[in-house]
């Protein structure tokens, strides 16, 4: 297998294009048109998100937490591709294993800067009482994708619960040490 690209993430909402394996800098969406180049995102509870455009050949693996989410991350990733030629009615977009609406409290100094991007929250969100509310952030980035242009139908998510599967993945929240990498990689031309 050839040698992985990644970016050293910051929870921020910048692309970085990857045409060889190593770091591509300092980002949260890698961008390749490169086939054959395995790209990589890590997280443990952020969603991995990955975009592709079958038609165009590009592919966008973006790291999303709720920081990441206040700053756009996942319509950036969108923008990225367009970017590249992509048209979003046309990508298919994939959410891997994050932490989910089962697990996922928060307080209102995550829900503040959430409103104040997006507008209401309330949608997403489920008191539990004591200034905490469990946050849908799955829910929040399909509603991000399709305001960007992304067709709801062409989402994909696995709904599978870092914090819940402990037999199965890492979860920050839940004090594991391990990270989760989620590999994607455009086919080589034929
Ligand atoms: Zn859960």
């Amino acid at each position: 297998m050839p040698a992985v690209a990644f970016a050293r993430q910051v929870h921020g909402a910048a692309a970085a294009r990857a045409t060889g394996g190593g770091s591509a800098g300092e980002a949260d969406v890698l961008l390749t048109t490169t086939a054959g180049l395995p790209a990589a995102i890590v997280t443990a509870d952020c969603l991995p998100v990955v975009l592709y455009d079958p038609q165009v050949r590009a592919l966008a693996l973006a790291h999303v937490g709720w920081r990441g989410t206040v700053g756009g991350t996942a319509r950036a990733a969108v923008q990225a591709l367009a970017a590249r030629g992509g048209a979003p009615a046309r990508i298919v977009a994939a959410i891997g294993p994050s932490i989910g609406p089962c697990c996922y409290e928060v307080d209102q100094a995550v829900l503040d800067p959430l409103r104040a991007a997006l507008g209401p929250v309330e949608p997403w969100i489920t008191p539990r009482g004591d200034g905490r509310w469990l946050l849908d952030l799955w829910a929040v980035n399909e509603a991000e994708l399709a305001r960007a242009g992304v067709d709801p139908g062409r989402i994909a998510n696995a709904r599978l619960c870092t914090a819940c599967r402990p037999d199965l993945f890492h979860s920050h929240r839940k004090g594991s040490p391990g990270r989760l990498v989620t590999l994607a990689m455009l086919p080589a031309a034929g």
